[in-house]
């Protein structure tokens, strides 16, 4: 049977946690996805820098929550888990320097309406604007385009209270030598309280779905079908040989009238009706398709806020693969098609431009990131997933950091040039591992 959730508060004013009364035990969270249930019923909320920094010095070890949509146990923690509400910090449009500054916990599809209402817009999103913006970074999360890099990259500064409660103000101005370090921190530097944001004057897209894509045709012209639009994700169960569905995210010139696609996209068909990135779903929670043209928002996600975005109860992996070596790394999963098939629900190929964060899967290196939404079946995926991985080993393949992997940690920590750079960081800011969790001992610190 459910329980009641114990809830601590934590106010400015009242820096004294309010205890709600408890009249059972405590229920504990799970993650949106239902596969994680945190390890810890004691949870609070801080509402402002100064209750963030009056919790950060009260607990020895704590994690912070964002929207809670990881599919592993990165955000867990044995002890406490702090979620963050800072609903009276309104987020801040500079339009002269062309950024907004975030609070955390804030979801991008919270700050979207608002950019667009001031004629501005961010280069990229992922595929569901439903995530907070400050767990989404520290992750590396991404959406797709040759030329775009992942949402981190677009971080200008950052507000961080570290494990000595003392609130750290990073730029990449002010602080060219660690900011890439800092960006995608994985939640480990302390508790981000404050994002800003490189933002751009709006902009529309126009969304066009093919279907059907052999995978000879997709071999022969693999760069000009993955740079054939602004954003470009390839959908398949890895079955028949295809592609089964190509979507081509156009980003409309002012200056020019938008072009209708053409039926025909190297064989595969445009489709005659908005399509789910799983063929059988309903498309209702997708963004309008059909070459109609709307807010960048609206549209370079695949999944509308206020709906369930993808399928809902399902788990996800995904490996980041030079793009170099993208089209063998595809080839070389294609050979597991029956291994996979029986467990997934549908798989999705993005490009990722390289960046210079250090912890980023895409660090100095354009990438392309293969990635499985898989059924709710664990014991099963558990099994496959070594497998993939073997497979895309001649590739180095990361994985996702939000994302579910059976990685040794020695072999992902050899994949990350900068880790030694990225612990000296870290052991400045929580010298004494405050921010640490089995995840990151495991991932990070076992080397
Ligand atoms: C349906 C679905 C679709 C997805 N699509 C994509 C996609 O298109 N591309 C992609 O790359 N990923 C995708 N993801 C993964 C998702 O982007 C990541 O899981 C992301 O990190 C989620 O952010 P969150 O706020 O929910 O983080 P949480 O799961 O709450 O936390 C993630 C990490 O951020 C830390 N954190 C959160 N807030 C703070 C803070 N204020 N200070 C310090 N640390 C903090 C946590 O401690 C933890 O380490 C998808 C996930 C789902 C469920």
């Amino acid at each position: 049977m459910k329980k009641r959730t114990f809830i601590k508060l934590c106010t400015a004013a009242a820096a004294m946690p309010l205890e709600l009364p408890s009249f059972a035990a405590p229920e504990k969270l799970s993650n949106w996805a239902g596969n994680i249930e945190y390890s810890t019923e004691n949870v609070a909320t801080a509402n402002s820098v100064a209750s963030v920094q009056d919790f950060v010095r009260k607990h020895a070890s704590f994690k912070t929550l964002g929207t809670r949509h990881c599919f592993n146990r990165i955000a867990d923690s044995t002890q406490q888990l702090l979620t963050t509400d800072f609903a009276a910090q309104t987020p801040a449009i500079d339009s002269a320097a062309r950024t907004i500054s975030v609070g955390p916990g804030i979801r991008y599809g919270t700050i979207a309406p608002m950019l667009e209402k001031g004629g501005f817009a961010l280069h990229n999103l992922a595929s569901l604007p439903h995530i907070s913006v400050a767990g989404a970074i520290t992750t590396g999360t991404h959406g797709s385009g040759v030329k775009n890099g992942n949402l981190s990259t677009v971080v200008t500064a950052l507000e961080i209270v570290n494990a000595a409660g003392v609130v750290v103000k990073l730029s990449r101005k002010n602080n060219p030598d660690i900011f890439p370090g800092a960006v995608v921190g994985l939640g480990a530097l302390g508790v981000i309280t404050k994002v800003t944001l490189n933002i751009q004057p709006t902009y529309q897209i126009a969304q066009t779905v093919y279907e059907n894509l052999s995978f000879s045709s997709l071999k022969e012209h693999f760069d000009e079908v993955l740079s054939a639009a602004y954003s470009v994700s390839l959908f398949t169960d890895w079955q028949n040989q295809r592609i089964n569905e190509i979507w081509l995210k156009h980003r409309i010139d002012p200056a020019k009238p938008p072009v209708k696609q053409p039926r025909d996209f190297f064989g595969a068909t445009r489709a005659t009706k908005n399509l789910h990135p799983i063929a059988a779903l309903s498309a209702e929670n997708c963004t309008e398709q059909m070459g109609i043209p709307g807010p960048w928002y609206d549209r370079l996600p695949h999944f509308k806020m206020g709906f369930t975005p993808s399928a809902g109860k399902e788990l996800q992996s995904e490996y980041f693969v030079p793009h170099k070596n993208a089209l063998d790394a595809i080839l070389a999963v294609e050979k597991l098609h029956e291994q996979i098939g029986p467990h997934l629900m549908i798989t999705e190929i993005r490009t990722i431009a390289a960046d210079d964060l250090w912890m980023s899967p895409a660090y100095k290196q354009d990438s392309v990131a293969i990635h499985f939404t898989w059924k709710p079946e664990w014991p099963a995926v558990q099994k496959v997933l070594p497998m993939i991985e073997e497979q895309l080993k001649p590739f180095h393949a990361k994985p996702h950091w939000a994302k579910l992997f059976t990685m040794q940690p020695a072999r992902l920590q050899s994949l990350y040039a900068k880790l030694p750079d990225y612990k000296a960081l870290l052991k400045q800011y929580d010298p004494n591992g405050k921010f640490r969790n089995a995840f990151l001992d495991t991932n990070i610190y076992s080397s």
